[in-house]
């Protein structure tokens, strides 16, 4: 159920994170299964349940998940790059219903992506 899915339990403080920064609008936190040295992920706390749910309400959310982005790769000395993924729904990949950025870094990245 939408309402039960583990980032909600994360941004209630019902589940333990290993958060990075949090504010009023979003939370980044490591991922528990890294794909990468550094992988954070990054989310709304509003509920939105895949990329494709994104509405031009959320323009300002949005633009606000992507400079705390460029902050945390800042903080965590990804000056050689980094990757930002999101998969959106079961085609991409998407396990978990609460959109989130994965930002990726600390090895280089292939291209096209598996
Ligand atoms: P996605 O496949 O894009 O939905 O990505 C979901 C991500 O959430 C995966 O990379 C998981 O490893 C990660 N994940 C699942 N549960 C947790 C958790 N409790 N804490 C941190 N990351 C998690």
């Amino acid at each position: 159920m939408l309402q039960d899915n583990i980032f909600l339990k994360i941004i209630a403080k019902q589940i333990p994170a290993d958060i990075l920064y949090e504010d009023e609008r979003c939370l980044a936190f490591r991922d528990i299964k890294p794909q990468a040295p550094t992988h954070v992920l990054i989310i709304p706390r509003k509920v939105i349940a895949t990329h494709a749910d994104i509405t031009a309400v959320d323009s300002e959310l949005i633009g606000h998940l992507h400079v705390v982005a460029v902050q945390l790769a800042e903080q965590l000395q990804l000056e050689e790059g980094y990757r930002i993924v999101i998969n959106c729904k079961d085609g991409g990949g998407q396990v978990v219903p609460h959109l989130h950025f994965h930002l990726l870094g600390g090895r280089r990245f292939a291209w096209p992506p598996g």
